[in-house]
């Protein structure tokens, strides 16, 4: 205790008073001592200044020691508080002690040794628990501080949880929209087809040869526009989660060959061989046929679209009797590495300018990996910009 403690003592006595300040001062503490004679005074002292310790006789001449404490501690003035009792009466003791007082110490034992250590302690303690009621105040205002983050918090995800209701909702709409769109949109596209395609017939052989190109343009074109409607209503039923599978035993080998067939003069017209190279014993799968020549379809021909000289192929392994592997390799323009995975994602296109020079609705890889995943296999990419690419399926031979 360097610093001089600031001491009120309180008693009528004048000599009490001054045993106190001697005692203090005989055991070597430092004390800059206020004195009051009775309650009124001591209590009109306390509402002005405030010390680190208070002396208080018992016997005051307008209140006893024991209600002055309570009093002192009703103002909530919490200083340290040691009373000085004429005898020592252990009922007083433990009533003065309930009223708030630090410690008691009978006049007749006064010591300078033993007052200087009552005062040390009941500083000490005062001490820590004015650091327990700091630290007690600040765990509940960190409490309260977190009850209120977890209120905010709590507001925030039902916020999220009602604008995710929006957006499924919007999703739904939009779904909704998309299938009916392509559904209404094909009724005419297949009259204008059909109609074409009869036009075409040799026994109409009305047309010149300038109004057949026209028309089989128009079949051309009206073709394009229907696979792309057909992704886009794939597309939503995926999205609703009404698209299924319906698994029968066929020979892989025949749709693969039929795809490539279909294909071809796409490829003959950029001159690109197309090839296969087949080499599993039973060519018999459990699958649905026409979503395996739709995924085959989507690669084939996005192969055949980003390539412009080289060859394709598709190559069908078995990795186990129950494993099959079909890869379709091509020498096209290829994928950067950034863009190798987004490509599966719904509408993403490497080039997503508005002069790309190959058309599509950037759907086809998302529908074909859906269908990969409906069939519980996977399919994976790699590419070398300007080489080429390969697109790799593993597909069980029976599915589920
Ligand atoms: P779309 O062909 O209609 O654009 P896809 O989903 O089939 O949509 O393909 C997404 C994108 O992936 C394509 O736009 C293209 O950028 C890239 N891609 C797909 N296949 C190939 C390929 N064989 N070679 C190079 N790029 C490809």
């Amino acid at each position: 205790m360097e610093n001089s403690l600031k001491i009120l003592v309180v008693d009528d006595d004048e000599v009490d008073r001054m045993a106190v300040r001697r005692a203090l001062k005989t055991a070597g503490v430092l004390v800059d001592c206020a004195e009051t004679c009775d309650a009124t005074a001591t209590l009109a002292t306390l509402k002005t200044k405030s010390f680190d310790c208070i002396f208080l006789d018992y016997r005051l001449p307008d209140q006893d020691g024991l209600s002055l404490v309570q009093a002192i501690r009703e103002l909530g003035i919490q200083t340290p508080l040691i009373v000085l009792t004429g005898q020592g009466d252990e009922q007083i003791a433990v009533n003065l002690m309930k009223a708030g007082a630090s410690d008691y110490l009978a006049k007749s034992k006064i010591s300078p040794g033993r007052l200087a250590q009552m005062l040390r302690n009941a500083i000490r303690v005062y001490q820590a628990e004015q650091q327990t009621a700091l630290a007690t105040q600040r765990l509940q205002e960190s409490h309260d501080l977190l009850l209120r983050k977890n209120q905010e918090l709590e507001q925030q995800r039902q916020q999220i949880h009602a604008q995710n209701l929006q957006l499924i909702e919007a999703a739904q709409i939009k779904s909704r929209f998309l299938a009916t769109l392509s559904h209404e949109l094909k009724t005419p596209l297949n009259a204008i087809l059909g109609f074409s395609q009869m036009l075409l017939r040799p026994s109409k052989g009305t047309l010149s040869v300038k109004q057949t190109e026209m028309v089989q343009r128009i079949l051309n074109n009206g073709k394009h526009l229907l696979e792309m409607l057909t992704e886009i209503l794939d597309f939503s039923r995926i999205e609703a989660g009404r698209l299924d599978l319906n698994p029968e035993w066929f020979n892989l080998a025949e749709l693969i060959a039929a795809t490539l067939e279909e294909l071809r003069s796409l490829a003959d017209q950029k001159q690109l061989t197309l090839s296969m190279h087949f080499s599993l014993g039973n060519p018999t799968v459990f699958n649905d046929p026409g979503r395996v020549r739709q995924i085959l379809t989507n690669l084939l021909s996005n192969a055949i679209k980003f390539t412009e000289a080289g060859q394709i192929w598709v190559k069908v392994k078995e990795n186990s009797p129950e494993q099959l592997v079909i890869s379709i390799d091509d020498t096209g323009i290829g994928i950067p590495p950034a863009e190798l995975t987004s490509i599966f994602e719904a509408f993403c296109q490497v080039d997503q300018t508005n002069t790309r020079k190959h058309p599509g609705t950037g759907l086809g890889l998302a529908i074909t990996r859906t269908l990969v995943e409906m069939m519980s296999g996977q399919i994976t990419v790699t590419s070398q910009v300007g080489e080429g690419s390969t697109f790799r399926i593993e597909i069980p031979r029976q599915v589920s």
